[in-house]
């Protein structure tokens, strides 16, 4: 792709797919310099289980380019996406494989990478691709929906323990798309979140984080967190801070893999966290999660909690090919439906298998043996 100085830039793109077995390859597109193989194929292995969970016909994949979004101008971003796709489109179809947004994807880029595949096949697929404008066949409540869910899967566990939101102070972790709808979803449902952050450093507002202004500065004007403070001088900004530290009775990490180390898991359990829901993808190593299950707090693993994303992209497949569009309401509706039947099947699942209250083990077991009893019945190849 050619930068703005005319420069011809090289990066690597990727695509894994994992397993059709449930239905088209799906999964989301990450832009970060961070990226390579293993990375994506680890979300892409996670993703089939996530899918088969929701209990939509989706398979498992996941892709993306080690390009940089930051610092880049709308127009080196609609080359990278053209150049991308040029290449990309030739393995996509909504009955084939169907990608949609992740870290540095959301619906700027999605538009672009939209437009070329439209120009490279002259096909006016809509199923193709999720996340799109609310405009051209995007669904209302998908760019709400992973935030959203991940506050409903932290509902249902707390709710089995005779608890709820309701007055509770949280630290979400991350400003992107999942941060910022969790963060939305907590106040709504009366608690408050106390911090959140980006990888340069963190948000400490102990009145509550102000949403639009987050909003404004992440979403509108693709500035830094640290500018927070400008407007709230009873804010602090920590750079380079670790959010684990702030003490809070719940935690939504929603920014990367391996946020939170064993060290770091140890420092919420010592200072009151009892609910811990997974809006990004393995934030937690595996240090982390032991330490959460062993002080048997509520712990709610990505594949599970964060799935309100693709399930409502499954939803928005759905009005694509009805040819329809819903409410916000009944959109809305429909995924709490699907983060409670999530909740329901890991944890009874994790009964069934003599460790309840594990949504790890409830999870990866009804996952797998979704995708496994389907991969039996169509047969060995
Ligand atoms: P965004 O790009 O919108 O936001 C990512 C946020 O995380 C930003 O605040 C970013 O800060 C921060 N971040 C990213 N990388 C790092 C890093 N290496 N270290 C510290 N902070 C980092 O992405 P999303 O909100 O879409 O995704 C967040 C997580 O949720 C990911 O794990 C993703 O896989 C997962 N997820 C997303 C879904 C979706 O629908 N979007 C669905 C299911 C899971 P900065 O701006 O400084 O980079």
């Amino acid at each position: 792709w050619e930068d703005d100085e005319h420069v011809v830039q090289i990066n690597r793109g990727f695509r894994v797919e994992f397993n059709s077995a449930l239905g088209p390859y799906k999964g989301g597109l990450r832009f970060h310099p961070s990226v390579y193989l293993g990375i994506i194929k680890f979300l892409g292995f996670e993703q089939i289980f996530k899918n088969a969970l929701t209990g939509m016909p989706i398979g498992g994949a996941k892709g993306g380019s080690d390009f940089d979004p930051k610092g880049k101008s709308d127009n080196e971003i609609m080359r990278f996406c053209q150049s991308f796709m040029l290449e990309l489109c030739r393995h996509l179809g909504e009955h084939t494989d169907v990608p949609a947004g992740d870290i540095g994807v959301g619906g700027r880029e999605i538009g672009f990478l939209f437009g070329q595949y439209k120009r490279v096949t002259n096909k006016y697929e809509s199923g193709v691709l999720t996340g799109k404008g609310i405009g051209w066949g995007g669904s209302l409540v998908r760019t709400e929906a992973t935030g959203y869910g991940t506050v409903f899967f932290l509902r249902e566990m707390l709710k089995v323990r005779n608890d709820s939101l309701e007055g509770k102070t949280c630290v979400v972790s991350g400003s992107g798309n999942v941060a910022i709808y969790a963060i939305e979803k907590l106040h709504q449902l009366g608690a408050k979140v106390v911090a959140c952050s980006d990888s340069n450093g963190v948000i400490f507002h102990e009145k509550g984080i102000d949403l639009e202004l987050v909003k404004r500065l992440k979403e509108i004007e693709r500035r830094r967190i640290a500018d927070y403070v400008t407007y709230h001088k009873d804010s602090k900004y920590i750079a380079g801070g670790n959010i684990w530290e702030i003490p809070c009775q719940v935690a939504a990490p929603s920014a990367t893999q391996n946020e939170i180390n064993g060290k770091d898991a140890k420092t919420l359990v010592k200072n009151g966290c009892i609910a811990v829901g997974e809006g990004a993808n393995m934030p937690t190593t595996p240090e982390g999660i032991k330490v959460f299950l062993d002080a048997k707090i509520a712990y709610g693993p990505g594949k599970a909690a964060n799935a309100g994303g693709v399930a409502t992209s499954a939803l928005e497949m759905q009005q694509n090919a009805s040819r329809d569009s819903w409410t916000f309401e009944f959109t809305e509706k429909k995924l709490d439906e699907i983060m409670t039947s999530i909740h329901a099947t890991t944890f009874e699942t994790a009964e069934e298998f003599g460790a309840t209250g594990n949504y790890v083990v409830g999870a990866n077991i009804a996952g797998f043996v979704k995708v496994a009893t389907a991969m039996v019945a169509h047969g060995l190849i």
